[in-house]
């Protein structure tokens, strides 16, 4: 355990080294030192649960590259994957076989997928799941929700996490930018909904679904910590949607492959026209997807529309994503039952010491994928709800969890993310670190 010992000065030096040559000494804004105070870890390597920084330090990394690693870092099998095709060659920007057998188990597995197309990043896959929708329905109009994040493109970096301040009523939240340099007129095109309200769903869907070409959701919101759908709002989504001749999009680059093969439309049951991927597709290599029903689908062809990327379907990251869909799928999908039950002690292990250390906070999700929120509501239901709890509070515990050498992500909008290869010893020790991290921020209080 680190304990108390914990150095990152290493951490610090790489950072302000990085710091002369990258705005910000990153390469997203999600890692920069406003999120990660006061400086980034950076790593050296990775196996397995664990995670070792440049100091030395050892973590068990429930981060796991941002849920990507259900298989945990550096799997064999992903290994002997990629090395074969290196030695075949690791870039063609023509077709190859692989591809085929990659969207073939994706076809197979997930219940909205047809056909699939690949990409590079869950953006780009969002970006192109948006034009397609728009190109099969001749309209224009996109919803979303307030709080979920589907990537950082000028399309849809909207409302991610807006200031409540700006972003106007509970019920008709105000389209904010993310970002500046997002064009004002994009606006127009975006109309932002409350998460989990029936209601302004079915009316917005009334008066507006003549130019509303798709809703976009995460199917469990995992971009605003972990809102999961209330009872029947995924199955009234999907029957409004229809109803309304609006398509409907997943965006499963967090819960694909990771709530089940088949993701979240497998899980709650409720299947979407279209969805995205990305994450644990590669196994941690890049690679997304978009996958949807073939009538849509089918405006690819011909180059009818548009989609096109130098390194779609590259031939490492098909490799990765070949070993790592063929492990998901082994014994029956034992990897899933590992997944929820690692993740099932460590919720049960987080809730008994919030109960125990009398720390004002709820965990929600489910195995694969949860979050503490530290707030007196039982339950946590939208984006508004979410911004409520006390960032500060989760601060601390997670501070402190890394002194203890446990890595989670510094947000309360992120998510903790086991993969299958952590053991009961692991989540045993981690359960601890829990009591000891709460009993902490309770001392504060
Ligand atoms: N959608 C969701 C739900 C995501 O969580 C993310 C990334 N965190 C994206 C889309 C964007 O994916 P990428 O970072 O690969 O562009």
């Amino acid at each position: 355990m680190n304990g108390e010992k914990l150095k990152l000065s290493k951490s610090k030096d790489a950072f302000e080294v990085a710091k002369k040559y990258i705005p910000d000494g990153v390469n997203s804004s999600y890692r920069s030192a406003v999120v990660w105070k006061p400086y980034p870890i950076f790593i050296n390597h990775s196996v397995g649960s664990r995670i070792y920084d440049v100091d030395g330090n050892e973590y068990i990394d429930y981060f796991m590259g941002y849920g990507a690693l259900i298989l945990g870092h550096s799997h064999p099998a992903i290994i002997n994957s990629l090395t074969e095709q290196i030695k075949k060659g690791y870039f063609f920007g023509l077709p190859h076989e692989l591809s085929a057998e990659v969207a073939k188990k994706i076809v197979e597995g997930v219940p909205c997928a047809d056909m699939v197309r690949f990409g590079t990043t869950g953006s780009e896959c969002v970006q192109a799941a948006i034009r397609l929708a728009r190109a099969y329905t001749g309209k224009n109009k996109i919803v979303k929700f307030e709080g979920h994040y589907h990537g950082w493109h000028d399309y849809i970096a909207v409302s991610i996490h807006p200031p409540i301040k700006c972003a106007g009523l509970e019920s008709s939240p105000t389209p904010v930018p993310a970002s500046p340099g997002i064009p004002r007129n994009l606006l127009e095109n975006i109309i932002v909904l409350p998460w989990n309200n029936i209601e302004v769903l079915e009316k917005c869907l009334e008066r507006h679904s003549h130019e509303i070409a798709a809703v976009i959701a995460e199917p469990l919101m995992c971009n605003s910590g972990c809102i999961p759908p209330i009872t029947g709002y995924l199955e009234t989504l999907r029957k409004l949607t229809r109803e309304h001749d609006v398509l409907l999009i997943f965006d499963e680059v967090i819960t694909g492959f990771r709530l089940a093969f088949g993701g979240a439309q497998e899980y709650f049951n409720v299947t979407p026209d279209l969805a995205v991927f990305g994450k644990a597709l590669g196994g941690g290599l890049p690679v997304a997807a978009f996958a949807g029903k073939k009538e849509v689908m089918q405006l690819l062809e011909d180059a009818k529309v548009i989609h096109s990327g130098t390194y779609n379907a590259n031939p490492l990251s098909m490799a990765a994503a070949n070993a790592a869909l063929t492990l998901y799928q082994s014994e029956g999908g034992e990897i899933y039952k590992r997944l929820f039950k690692i993740g099932e002690k460590l919720i049960e292990g987080l809730r008994n010491a919030i109960e125990d250390t009398k720390v004002n906070a709820i965990v929600q999700g489910m195995g694969p994928v949860f979050q503490i929120f530290f707030t007196k509501r039982g339950v946590i239901t939208n984006y508004r709800e979410a911004c409520a709890a006390n960032q500060d509070q989760y601060e601390l515990f997670h501070k402190e969890l890394l002194k203890h050498g446990i890595l989670i992500h510094p947000s309360m909008f992120e998510r903790i993310a086991p993969s299958a290869v952590h053991t009961d010893e692991e989540a045993d020790r981690t359960i601890q670190c829990f009591y000891e991290a709460l009993r902490y921020v309770r001392a504060q209080q």
